[in-house]
C-alpha cells in the first residue's frame, strides 16, 4: 500500500530555495538539505550519495542513519541498491529493501531497522552524478508523489552541484564537477595533433537559479521558446519542403511531431509547476530521455530519441537566449568538440581551429572531409567528450593515434608538447626537401600531387611542394549549401583555383555524391546499400542537367586554360563513353555561345570499381589518363565497408592479392600508353606509397601534409632492391607484404616517417 500522504514539491522546493541562500560550506548545505527533504517528506532517513570518481559512490551526508558512517561508506558503481540506481540511471522504491535483487547490508549505516526504500538518480543531462535516498522504518511502497519531489529535488542538487555548491575543503572535493582529467580514446578521422582550449559547438546551460519563485512567470517564458522552436522547425521543413527526401526530411519530421507532444510539453511544464525553472524542467525531460536511450537498443527508436535529445538542446538555447557558437567569438587555439557536426557549420568556423573532436561521426562523413581540407586533426567517436568538456578547458588532441586529454595533468602536457615539438622538427626537415624531386635512389622519378576540396587547400600547393593537384573534390560546394550552386559561382570558384594553382595542373573530379555523400536539396530513393547505389556518375548520367552545368562551370572557369576532368565510380566504358559524349556537346555548345574554349581538354576516369580494371580495350582507349580511387577500389576488392569500423582496417592494402591487382592495372595502363594516378589514402601513407611506386605507379596524389613524408621515405630507397623483396615474399606466398617489408627497411636503417 502506498504512502499516501500527499507531497507538495513546490512547498518543498521553496525552502530548499531559502536553505540554499543561506551562506556555508558545502557540507553544511548537503546536511541542510537531507534535513530538509526528511522533514518536507516525513522520512525517517535521508541520504546523499556522491561519485567520487567514475566508479564509487560516496555517502556525503545524511539525516537518520549513523552519522559516522558519512564518507566512511563507499558502493561501487552497480553494488548495493544505491549503486544500481547510479548504474541504471532508474528509480528504485520498494518496500522491502532486504529483499530487494541487489541489496547490500552495510552494517556502519545503521540501515538494517528501515524496510521502505526509494532512490534517485542525481542526474544532469543523461549524466548520474549520485543517488538521494529516503527510507522509513514502516513496510510500504512510497507514493508517486513522493517520487516526483524526489526527482525535482534531485535535479536541483545536479545542478547545484555543477555549479560547484558543495565543494568544501576535505572530504567535499569529490563534489567537484568536470574538473579533474578525462582521458578519451577515440578514433582517428583525420591525423596530426594539436593544443588548445575547448569551445562547445553547443554550448553548457548551467543554471545558477534552479528553482524559480514565480512558476507562471518561468511557464509564459517556457511558451515562448517552444513557439520560437516550432516556428525554427517549421521553417527548416518549408525551406526545403519540396526538395528534400530520406533521412533529412525524416529528422525534422521527428523534431516537428516532438515539438508539438503536448506529453513532452505537459511534462516539462509539471516540473515548472513544482517549483523548477523552466531550463531545468526541461533538462530533467532530457535526462530520463538519455537514460532511455542508453536502454533502447532498436536504431530506429535511439535515432528518435536522438533528435528528441536534439531538440530539447535548441530549446534550451532559445530558453536561455543563447546560439550556438558561430566561430565568431573563439580562442585562436580553439578545439572544437561537438557529438556531430554538419560540413556547412564547420566551415563557417573555419581557419580559426586547431582541432576537432567528436562524440559521433564517422570517417568519410562531411565533417571529415572538411577537416581533411582544413588540414586540422579530427578524432571521431570519443565518448562522453561533450559531456566531460567545459568551455575553455585545456585539451590535447592526438589526431595520430585517437586519443583526447581533457585538463590533462602537467607531465601529460609536458609529454605531449615534446612530441609537437619533434613533429615540428619533422616538418621543417620535409620543407626543406619541398624543392628536391621525389626520386628514388636508382634514379625513378615519381610525381606527388595533393588532393583539394576547397580554396582553402590551395595555400598549401606552393608550401608542401606538391606538383600539382591530381584529384579535386567537387563535391564539397555542392554539399554545403541547402540549394544547388549556381553556375557562375561555380565557374568562378574554379576559375579562382585555377589562378592559385598558376602553372601547376588541377584535376577536377566531377560531383561524386550519392553513398555517403547526400546533398540535402536532393531527392534520393531509399537504398538497401548506399555504398553499391545510386551514386556518382550514374547519378551524373541519369541527372544530366547537374552535370551539364557543372562542365559549362568548369569550361567558363577554365578561361583558355589546359582542363582536366575527371568522372568518378566509372564502372563499365559505356558510361564513361556517355559521360565523354556530354563533354563533348556541352564543348560544342560553349563554342556556339561563344565562350572562350580551354587550350587543352584531357578527360579521365576515376578506376574504382575492379570491374573497369578488366574493361575492353575500348575504354583504356577513350580515356585520356586514369586515376585509381583506392579508397573505394579497396573496399570493393576486399568486399569490406570502409566506413565500418568492424570492418575497414580488416584488410592490408599491402596484402599481396591487392597488390597483384593493381599492378595488373599498371600493365594495362602501360600498354595503352596512357598515363595513372592513385589519388586515395593510401597514397599518402609512407609505406603503401612506396610500393605503389615499385609496382609501377609513377604519379600519387594525396593530402598535403603527407607530401614531405612520402618523398623524404622515396629518396632513401632503391626500387630495384625493393621490387626483390617483393618478388620473395610472392615466393612465400606471403597473405601480405608488410612483414618483409618493414623488415627489410629495418635492416637498411631506413626509418618510416609518421
Ligand atoms: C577514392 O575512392 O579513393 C577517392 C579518392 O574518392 P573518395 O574518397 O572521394 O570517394
Ligand atoms: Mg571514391
Amino acid at each position: 500500500m502506498p504512502f499516501s500522504k500527499a507531497v507538495d514539491s513546490r512547498i518543498i522546493l521553496t525552502r530548499l530555495r531559502e536553505t540554499l541562500a543561506e551562506p556555508g560550506e558545502g557540507q553544511e548545505r548537503l546536511d541542510r538539505i537531507v534535513r530538509l527533504i526528511s522533514n518536507g517528506i516525513v522520512a525517517e532517513v535521508c541520504s546523499v550519495y556522491l561519485k567520487r570518481d567514475s566508479d564509487w559512490l560516496e555517502l556525503c551526508a545524511t539525516q537518520g542513519l549513523n552519522p559516522d558512517s558519512v564518507h566512511q561508506t563507499r558502493l561501487r558503481l552497480g553494488q548495493g541498491l544505491v549503486g544500481r540506481i547510479a548504474e541504471r540511471a532508474e528509480p528504485l522504491n520498494t518496500a522491502d529493501a532486504a529483499h530487494t535483487t541487489g541489496f547490500r547490508f552495510i552494517p556502519e549505516t545503521g540501515e538494517e531497522v528501515y524496510s521502505s526504500f526509494l532512490g534517485v538518480p542525481i542526474q544532469r543531462l543523461g549524466e548520474v552524478l549520485g543517488v538521494l535516498v529516503i527510507q522509513n522504518r514502516e513496510a510500504r511502497v512510497y507514493s508517486d508523489d513522493v517520487v516526483y519531489a524526489l526527482e525535482v529535488v534531485a535535479m536541483v542538487i545536479a545542478e547545484m552541484a555543477e555549479l560547484g555548491a558543495f565543494i568544501g575543503p576535505g572530504p567535499m572535493q569529490i563534489a567537484r564537477q568536470h574538473q579533474g582529467p578525462f582521458f578519451a580514446r577515440g578514433l582517428v578521422g583525420q591525423e596530426g595533433v594539436a593544443i588548445g582550449h575547448v569551445v562547445l559547438h553547443e554550448p553548457n546551460i548551467v543554471v545558477s537559479q534552479p528553482i524559480s519563485e514565480d512558476p507562471e512567470q518561468e511557464c509564459a517564458r517556457l511558451k515562448a521558446a517552444i513557439e520560437a522552436l516550432r516556428a525554427e522547425v517549421d521553417e527548416m521543413l518549408d525551406a526545403d519542403y519540396l526538395t528534400m527526401s530520406g533521412e533529412h526530411r525524416e529528422v525534422l519530421h521527428a523534431y516537428r511531431m516532438f515539438a508539438n507532444d503536448k506529453g513532452w510539453v505537459r511534462r516539462i511544464e509539471e516540473s515548472i509547476q513544482s517549483g523548477l525553472a523552466a531550463e531545468v524542467a526541461v533538462e530533467k525531460e532530457q535526462s530520463a530521455t538519455r537514460s532511455r536511450m542508453m536502454r533502447v537498443s532498436d536504431p530506429y527508436l535511439r535515432e528518435r530519441l536522438h533528435d528528441l535529445d536534439d531538440l530539447s538542446n535548441r530549446l534550451l538555447r532559445l530558453l536561455a537566449g543563447l546560439d550556438q557558437n558561430n566561430g565568431r567569438d573563439i580562442p585562436d587555439d580553439a578545439i572544437l568538440v561537438a557529438r556531430n557536426i554538419g560540413p556547412a557549420e564547420l566551415l563557417d568556423y573555419g581557419r580559426k581551429l586547431r582541432g576537432v573532436v567528436l562524440e559521433e561521426g564517422s570517417v568519410g562523413s562531411h565533417a571529415a572531409i572538411v577537416a581533411r581540407a582544413l588540414a586540422i586533426p579530427l578524432i571521431i567517436h570519443a565518448d562522453r567528450i561533450t559531456r566531460e568538456a567545459q568551455n575553455g578547458d585545456f585539451i590535447l588532441v592526438d589526431g595520430d593515434q585517437g586519443t583526447v586529454h581533457l585538463r590533462p595533468e602537467d607531465t601529460v602536457t609536458q609529454a605531449f608538447r615534446e612530441k609537437i615539438e619533434m613533429l615540428a622538427e619533422a616538418q621543417e626537415e620535409y620543407a626543406a626537401l619541398r624543392d628536391q624531386v621525389a626520386e628514388t635512389l636508382d634514379g625513378e622519378r615519381i610525381c606527388l600531387q595533393m588532393n583539394a576540396g576547397l580554396m582553402a587547400d590551395l595555400p598549401s600547393l606552393p608550401k608542401c611542394g606538391a606538383e600539382g593537384v591530381g584529384l579535386f573534390r567537387t563535391e564539397l560546394q555542392f554539399l554545403v549549401r541547402s540549394t544547388v550552386p549556381k553556375r557562375a559561382d561555380l565557374a568562378a570558384l574554379y576559375d579562382r583555383i585555377l589562378n592559385a594553382a598558376g602553372e601547376k595542373p588541377v584535376v577536377f573530379r566531377t560531383l561524386d555524391i550519392g553513398s555517403d555523400k547526400v546533398l540535402p536539396y536532393m531527392k534520393r530513393p531509399e537504398e538497401p546499400n548506399p555504398a553499391l547505389g545510386w551514386r556518382a556518375i550514374r547519378v551524373g548520367l541519369d541527372r544530366k542537367g547537374v552535370m551539364r552545368m557543372q562542365l559549362q562551370a568548369l569550361i567558363r572557369g577554365a578561361k583558355g586554360r589546359p582542363l582536366h576532368v575527371m568522372f568518378p565510380f566509372v564502372a563499365e566504358t559505356g558510361e564513361f563513353a556517355a559521360a565523354r559524349e556530354i563533354f563533348t556537346s556541352v564543348l560544342d555548345r560553349e563554342a556556339g555561345l561563344g565562350h572562350r574554349l580551354p587550350s587543352t581538354v584531357r578527360i579521365g576516369a576515376m578506376l574504382e570499381t575492379p570491374s573497369l580494371a578488366f574493361a575492353p580495350d575500348s575504354f583504356f582507349e577513350l580515356t585520356d589518363f586514369v586515376s585509381i580511387g583506392g579508397n573505394d577500389l579497396k573496399q570493393f576488392f576486399f568486399a569490406a565497408d570502409r566506413e565500418n569500423e568492424l570492418v575497414r582496417r580488416r584488410y592490408d592494402t599491402l596484402n599481396l592479392s591487392f597488390l597483384t591487382f593493381i599492378e595488373h592495372i599498371v600493365k594495362r595502363c602501360e600498354a595503352h600508353g596512357k598515363p595513372l594516378s592513385f589519388c586515395g589514402e593510401d597514397a599518402g601513407r609512407p609505406l603503401e606509397a612506396l610500393v605503389l611506386v615499385a609496382i609501377g605507379l609513377r604519379n600519387l596524389s594525396m593530402r598535403p601534409a603527407s607530401i614531405g613524408p612520402v618523398k623524404a621515405l622515396l629518396r632513401q630507397v632503391d626500387l630495384g632492391e625493393l621490387r626483390a623483396v617483393i618478388a620473395a615474399s610472392r615466393e612465400r606466398c606471403d597473405a601480405c607484404l608488410r612483414p618483409a617489408l618493414e623488415e627489410w627497411l629495418n635492416a637498411k636503417g631506413i626509418v618510416v616517417p609518421a
